[in-house]
Parts: structure tokens; sequence; C-alpha cells
């Protein structure tokens, strides 16, 4: 089984697209961590996309305040823009679903999804003491993380708790040997708002036969994006980050 791991589309139509074009053929099931809508100008193409073809996914923080479930005293003022904004854009239909999005933890035979962490939907795990408390609520060796918009993740071995690496800025690929003894906590990277400094789009493909994880970096035509973003009044800023990936 080879799955696709998305999370943090963000609306973005055209990062969405590159990643599809660079996986195909490489996937039989898709996962998706959250946050398929917010910040971009394409949530209809994002929702429909997500809602055709991920076999799990967890809602995140911003599909939440888009579905009027969460308040927005954390969001900035350019996410509160883009949630009434995405707000004006989706159909009953489109709300509904959004609405119905499950909360993380979600779980399979062999995973576990989440958001932000198993622990909170909307926590932040990055750096090792952030993550470490975490173990206990670790069910599967395998869970899946999105939230940070930061491609890598974490390893529970032998030694304590070791850093996975995402490709170098001139590498598209990075292969991480899972191995079944330990635990892993993997964030597959933002599709359409990457803030690893990599303006490129992430994911990563998991080939459970081989216990291999593929994290990937796609070039996309980031000013497609922007420009779809402008055209829809939506805040500069959220164009603006695109270009440097923070
Ligand atoms: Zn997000």
């Amino acid at each position: 089984m080879r799955r696709l791991i998305l999370s943090d589309i963000h609306a973005n139509l055209d990062a969405l697209e590159a990643v599809l074009n660079d996986a195909a053929g490489n996937w039989d099931e898709a996962v998706c961590c959250g946050d398929i809508v917010g910040y971009g100008a394409s949530p209809v193409e994002a929702i429909e996309w997500t809602r055709r073809y991920a076999d799990c996914l967890v809602r995140g923080n911003h599909d939440k305040a888009c579905a009027g479930l969460l308040e927005m005293g954390d969001f900035n003022q350019a996410a509160r823009a883009s949630v009434l904004w995405t707000r004006a854009q989706l159909s009953a239909a489109d709300m509904d679903w959004l609405k119905g999005l499950p909360a993380g933890p979600a779980f399979r035979a062999d995973y576990q999804v989440v958001h932000g962490t198993p622990a909170d939907e909307d926590e932040y795990a990055i750096t090792a003491a952030e993550v470490e408390p975490i173990e206990s609520h670790l069910l599967r060796t395998v869970c899946f993380a999105g939230h940070s918009h930061v491609q890598g993740g974490w390893s529970w071995q032998r030694g304590g708790l070791i850093p996975l690496s995402r490709p170098g800025f001139s590498e598209s690929e990075r292969v991480i040997d899972l191995d079944p003894d330990y635990l892993y906590l993997i964030n597959p990277g933002s599709v359409g708002q990457p803030r690893d400094r990599d303006p490129r789009a992430a994911y990563a493909i998991w080939d459970t036969e081989n216990r291999l994880l593929h994290f990937r970096r796609v070039r996309y035509d980031f000013r497609l994006a922007q420009g779809r973003i402008l055209e829809a009044g939506l805040p500069e800023i959220l164009a603006e980050r695109l270009a440097t990936g923070r």
C-alpha cells in the first residue's frame, strides 16, 4: 500500500495540482491531516478534491474556523479576513461537509492521523520538548500530523527522540527507513503554504510494503496562486509569503 500524505493544502490549487502531478501513479490511498481551506483563494477546488479522494482525514483549525466551529481569538487579521472570505465562497453543501469533518485523532489499523497533536488538535509540536510528552498518546507506530507547516518529524528510538530530516533545498526527496520497533510522528509539510523556509509544495508518500517514507518537495508556479489571492482581494501578506516559505 502506498499512501499519499497531504496536509495544510490551504486552498492553494496550484500547489495541489503540482503535488498530484508529481505523485501521479505512485499512490493507492490518500490521507489528509487538515486545513484544507483558509489563506488561499481556491477553497471550493480544495474541498472538491479532498472530499473525493481522501480515505482518511481530520479537520484543521482553519477548517473549523471557516465552518463556524472555532472562535477566531488566536487568528491574526489576515487569517480572519481569509476565514470570512472563504465562508462567502462556499455552498451550503461545502459548509456542511466542513462542519462534519472529524476531529483528530483518526485511527486506521496501522496509523493514526491528527492535525496538531494526538492530545490536542490545535496544539503545535515542533521541538523535542514539545514532542516528547506526546509518546503516551501514540496508539499506532506511525502518527501523521500537520498544523506547523514544517516538513519532518521525530522518531522514538532506544536512544531517545531523533529528528527526521527533510529534503535539502536542492533535493526533491528524502527517504526514511521506518523501523517497526520505533514510534514515528511524521509531518508531511504543507502543500499550500510551507513555513520551513522552502517555498516548494511539500508532501509525503508512505510505502507500507517497503517500510519507506518519502518526503517530497515540488516546485510550482506560486505566482499563479499569488495572483488568485490578490484578485480575490485577500490580504497581500498571504500572497507574499508563498514566495519565501515563511
Ligand atoms: Zn495550517
